[in-house]
């Protein structure tokens, strides 16, 4: 009979401690569930996030005019979505005309702005994605198209393809009677003088093969700027959008992330819109975008903690850096990077505004 008693209590102890000592197995990433987030409940009517690249920016390394100049510039982007949801326009239209912002300035690695190539050329990946539809365009490798972004809005709206590359994709742009430009249109001193310094320190080097050339931590470093944008509007519809230069002295055709459904961009009404900013080759092979809104969706995680899980171990894990902006389809926002700091602004449906570049 004492035995079992004891075995008894032992079974109820057992039970009442399943919910405050969590099974390793069932969550082997140690991920603290917030349970606020976990609610179904609409934070905002509409939301809007936005990123200007991550990596190594150090204040030490800015000046107070530089940081100033970037914060304006996020802050000029983000009103213009904000003022496109607040008007009942869609998370679409709010997405491309933000990061036409963007591709215009040369702060950018994107657009006007972009990083050259190993041959001197700048070669942009752009790509956007309809939550709504699950349609989505992209585009690879223009040197023609002044906002490439409105490249791959056209390609998903207006041909039957998902992504177009190069020559062909300019030709469509054309066709579309998109702006066209010469190349020399994005040429930006700056971005010249990095691949310059890139190059001078490739040739010193004794010993390099054409990978460790590329992935030289100086190179990996050097293409701040990419810039992304993802929403909600009022009519419950998320999108998101990715444009690049890429990376400094890419070779061979090099395509990123940002064009790359899934990696790069990643928009689905029922879970979250996604854009990606980092070391392209690990945020293609870890599918970021996706494997967040993937997370969510099958395995019941919140944006934070889905984001979490992909952007501070499985990218990490894999020797990638970066980050992401996401917004869910109930308007909670999420700004997760690995890096020591991401251009980023995000602002509430009531015009709460936030600016950071640091940690
Ligand atoms: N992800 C971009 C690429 O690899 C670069 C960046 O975001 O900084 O092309």
């Amino acid at each position: 009979m004492n035995r079992f008693l004891c075995a008894l209590v032992i079974l109820l102890l057992c039970f009442s401690c399943g919910e405050l000592v969590p099974n390793p197995d069932e969550n082997p990433n140690n991920i603290t569930r917030d349970s606020s987030e976990k609610t179904e409940e609409k934070q905002q009517e509409f939301a809007i996030v936005i990123h200007g690249g991550a990596g190594t920016i150090l204040r030490k390394n800015m000046s107070p005019e530089k940081e100033a100049a970037y914060k304006a510039k996020l802050e000029e982007a983000i009103r213009t979505g904000y003022e496109i949801l607040k008007n009942g326009g869609s998370s679409l239209d709010a997405v491309e005309k933000t990061i036409n912002v963007m591709e215009d300035s040369p702060l950018f690695n994107a657009g006007k702005g972009a990083v050259f190539t190993n041959a001197a050329t700048n070669e942009l990946d752009a790509s956007i994605m309809d939550g709504k539809t699950l349609n989505a365009g992209a585009s690879a490798g223009t040197t023609t198209v002044k906002n490439p972004i409105n490249l791959a809005r056209a390609v998903m709206e207006k041909s039957e393809h998902v992504m177009l590359s190069g020559k062909g994709a300019e030709t469509f742009a054309e066709e579309q009677g998109l702006e066209i430009v010469a190349p020399e249109y994005f040429y930006t001193e700056n971005r010249f003088q990095s691949l310059k310094k890139i190059k001078d320190k490739e040739k010193t080097e004794l010993d390099h093969d054409a990978k460790t050339a590329f992935y030289d931590p100086m190179i990996k470093d050097s293409k701040f700027g990419t810039v992304g944008c993802v929403a909600l509007d009022k009519n419950g519809n998320l999108a998101a959008g990715t444009s690049t230069g890429g990376m400094t002295n890419k070779r061979y055709g090099r395509i990123g992330d940002a064009p790359i459904i899934g990696s790069g961009t990643y928009a689905n009404n029922a879970t979250c819109a996604v854009s990606s900013t980092g070391w392209g080759e690990y945020f293609i092979r870890a599918q970021v975008a996706h494997d967040i809104s993937a997370l969510m969706e099958y395995k019941g995680l919140s944006l934070k903690e889905a984001a979490q899980l992909v952007i501070q171990e499985k990218v990490p894990n894999l020797g990638g850096n970066g980050g992401i902006v996401a917004v869910d389809k109930n308007g909670y926002m999420v700004m997760e990077f690995n890096t020591a700091g991401m251009y980023r602004a995000s602002m509430t449906d009531g015009g709460e505004i936030t600016i950071k570049i640091y940690e």
